[in-house]
């Protein structure tokens, strides 16, 4: 046993679907992996969304919002967001709170998953506040409805900062900007603008761009093209889940949403309606993305651990939930984790 003890104070929003599930074995594998390395963690546990509203006549309780703001870390399940109608995104209302402008996706294969696509490593930066996520929508009249595209130079200028530094601190080698900057020659024409200029100061970096529908049947046709990807909103969203695709799908990739004050780490996917409360959802995303957030709150050892114990139970291949093409439920892969620490 480890003799000191660090105590860290986290926001959870286990969220709704399958949240609660993937959040449960998340927090267990966290607390048998920090018993071991001497770190402890203080839950502050709420709900988001129509449970919330339920409960407090609030879909983002006010408790919530100070959490965040005292704890300035939090981890978060998948909320689920009404189509056509009702309430505005939980996930999109957080990240503009809180100013978390670098949506960063981290795409690599895990071993022994059979795939078309092995040995995938590639990094996603989604700007995260703005573009056609910024809300702004009105009906022109009952036949007409407008919705605005919001792009920044300030916006652009930071994910783009973001992506480049993170290719200089880690040894990456190309950034392509993603864009359709032939038809909204204005608004993704400014994003490129400043994405160019960032890249002068990164000679070391190779900058590049490409258009997004050609994007998409580039990375069909070969992803090792890529190494880090920048975009907008809309499109970061639409390449995550088509990029989730060769490493085994949405039940995988991780997400940091990444501020200036704080930070909160959410899977790519959503809340999986179809198989929640089953047994069946796979909690490697929300694990993957607490271990990137135990690297953000300086405990490299418990996250190296965890990822460790992960990376052995998929190249067993014995305990894997059915998206992978196991039989496990999602209770019995956190235990085969846990016994793999
Ligand atoms: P959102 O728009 O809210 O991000 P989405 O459209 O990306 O959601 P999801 O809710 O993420 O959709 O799920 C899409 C499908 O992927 C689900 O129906 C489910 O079958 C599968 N899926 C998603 N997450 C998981 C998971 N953790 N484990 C297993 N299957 C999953």
């Amino acid at each position: 046993m480890p003799s000191s003890t660090r105590t860290h104070k986290i926001t959870l929003i286990p969220g709704d679907g399958i949240g609660p599930e993937v959040t449960a074995a998340t927090v267990n594998i966290l607390e048998t992996a920090g018993k071991q390395t001497g770190c402890t963690f203080d839950w502050h546990s709420y709900d988001a969304g129509a449970d919330a509203y339920a409960k407090t006549d609030e879909y983002i309780p006010k408790a919530l919002y100070k959490s965040i703001e005292e704890n300035r870390v939090a981890l978060k399940g998948p909320v689920t967001t009404p189509i056509g109608g009702g309430f505005s995104s939980i996930n999109v209302t957080l990240r503009k709170k809180f100013d978390l402008y670098a949506n960063f996706r981290p795409v690599k294969s895990l071993p022994g998953l059979k795939s078309n696509y092995p040995n995938i490593d590639l990094v996603i930066f989604r700007e995260n506040t703005e573009d056609l996520y910024a809300g702004l929508e009105v009906m022109i009249n009952p036949d007409i409805a407008q919705s605005m595209k919001i792009i920044t130079r300030k916006g652009s200028t930071r994910i783009a900062k973001s992506a480049f530094d993170y290719a200089k601190k880690h040894g990456r080698k190309k950034v392509h900007a993603i864009h359709k900057a032939n038809i909204m020659k204005l608004s993704d024409g400014l994003f490129i603008k400043c994405c160019k200029e960032v890249s002068e100061g990164y000679p070391d970096v190779t900058y590049a761009e490409h258009i997004v529908d050609n994007t998409c049947m580039q990375l069909v046709l070969n992803p090792y093209q890529y190494d880090i990807i920048l975009t907008e909103n809309l499109y970061g969203d639409i390449l995550s889940d088509l990029c989730s695709a060769f490493v085994g799908g949405l039940g995988l990739v991780p997400g940091a949403n990444l501020g200036a004050e704080c930070a909160i780490f959410e899977a790519v996917h959503g809340s999986a309606p179809d198989i929640a409360g089953q047994d069946k959802a796979n909690p490697t995303a929300l694990l993957q993305s607490a271990v990137l957030m135990l690297h953000h709150i300086d405990e490299a050892e418990t996250a190296d651990k965890i990822q460790a114990a992960l990376e052995k139970v998929y190249a067993a291949g014995e305990t894997l939930t059915r998206d992978v093409g196991g039989k496990a439920g999602t209770r019995a892969f956190g235990e085969a984790i846990i016994a793999a620490l």
